[in-house]
């Protein structure tokens, strides 16, 4: 009988210690950051991983974030996208899937969103920057030049043929981009075998995994504030409408969000958060409920019931006033 019990205690004892050897080895919650997308910081979180895995996991996403960086962005001179938009009218052939995948969901977007949201609003984008260098609103007549230029039926992709069909046409992924990276950056953590986790590019948010997120939102007048917190499961939470990023000309600010359909900066609203089954996808649609304006962006976003947004506008004596859909409840956001 004594010797059951020496065995017995002798078994629970292993068992513990395995345990904790199991324990240090599985790992806790780890978070590590890196800067890119124009020096924005991306936090990294994996639950339940090792010191050790995590490292490459962080490594592999910091040169995924690159790699699509020298696809979509405008501002790398060699990236796909900058020599598409040099190339002029005319079709690149050998496009890269990432490219095609990305340019079609923007057209779906598009589409979707009666052209509130359009990538080939390049050159209007590059026409207001200018002005804002030169301290003046654009003129009228090149407004009008610009806007010719604009229109996602003159974007036509067929098979890996990407086609500009009028020259001075030029992409713009800066609405959709970084969410379609941090997107990317979470299947590259699935793949490592990351059961759960988040990747924050500078407030815009993928979470993956089960269980609840708490995410902040940030507060516009302060981007070093929350306007409040919200609880969501998997998916994408992203903000449009960065506070700081304004054109200031004759003392107005101008937004660097355009609506593609009069080429004017959308002015109505000052931050729009969406949150969605992805960040892509959630990405697009801030951006295009900023250029719809609250009343339109409501009334798009009954249609749209796998979203949920946060819109925040200015009344007339400047004070700051907040809607939220019905999905995000009540006790989810405490501003
Ligand atoms: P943020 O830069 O605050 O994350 P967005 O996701 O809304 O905001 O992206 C804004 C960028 O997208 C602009 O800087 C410009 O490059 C581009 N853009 C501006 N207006 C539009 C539009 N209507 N549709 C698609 N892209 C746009
Ligand atoms: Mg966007």
């Amino acid at each position: 009988m004594m010797k059951k019990i020496t065995t017995i205690v002798i078994i629970a004892a292993v068992a513990v210690l395995i345990m904790i050897g199991f324990r240090s080895v599985v790992g806790r919650r780890q978070e590590g950051i890196f800067y890119a997308m124009g020096g924005i910081p991306v936090r990294v979180v994996a639950y339940d991983r090792t010191k050790g895995d995590f490292e490459s996991d962080l490594r592999e996403v910091e040169s995924c974030v690159d790699r699509l960086e020298n696809i979509f962005s405008r501002h790398r001179a060699d990236s796909d996208v900058a020599r598409l938009n040099a190339m002029g009218e005319g079709c690149t052939g050998d496009a890269s899937p990432a490219l095609i995948d990305l340019l079609r969901k923007s057209q779906r977007w598009s589409e979707k969103t009666g052209g509130a949201f359009d990538v080939t609003v390049g050159p209007v984008v590059s026409l207001w920057k200018d002005a804002a260098k030169m301290g003046r609103v654009p003129t009228e007549d090149d407004l009008a030049v610009a806007r010719e230029r604009v229109g996602m039926e003159r974007l036509r992709i067929v098979d890996d043929n990407i086609c500009l069909e009028r020259s001075g046409m030029s992409i713009d992924l800066g609405a959709i981009a970084k969410g379609a990276i941090i997107d990317e950056a979470v299947s590259v953590l699935r793949r490592n075998g990351v059961v759960r986790g988040i990747v924050d590019a500078g407030g815009d948010v993928a979470a993956f995994g089960d269980g609840e997120f708490r995410i902040g939102i940030q507060d516009p007048r302060d981007r070093k504030k929350l306007m409040g917190t919200i609880s969501i499961e998997e998916g994408g939470v992203v903000t449009s409408g960065d506070y700081e990023r304004y054109a200031a000309i004759g003392g107005r600010r101008y937004s660097h969000i355009i609506d593609p359909r009069t080429g004017e900066p959308a002015d109505e609203l000052v931050s729009v958060t969406v949150v969605g089954p992805d960040a892509a996808d959630a990405d697009a649609l801030a951006t295009a409920i900023s250029v719809m304006g609250r009343e339109e962006g409501i009334e798009f976003l009954k249609e749209m019931p796998s979203f949920q947004a946060i819109i925040a506008w200015r009344e007339a004596d400047d004070s700051l006033n907040v809607w939220r859909s019905e999905g995000l409840a009540a006790s989810s956001f405490s501003p």
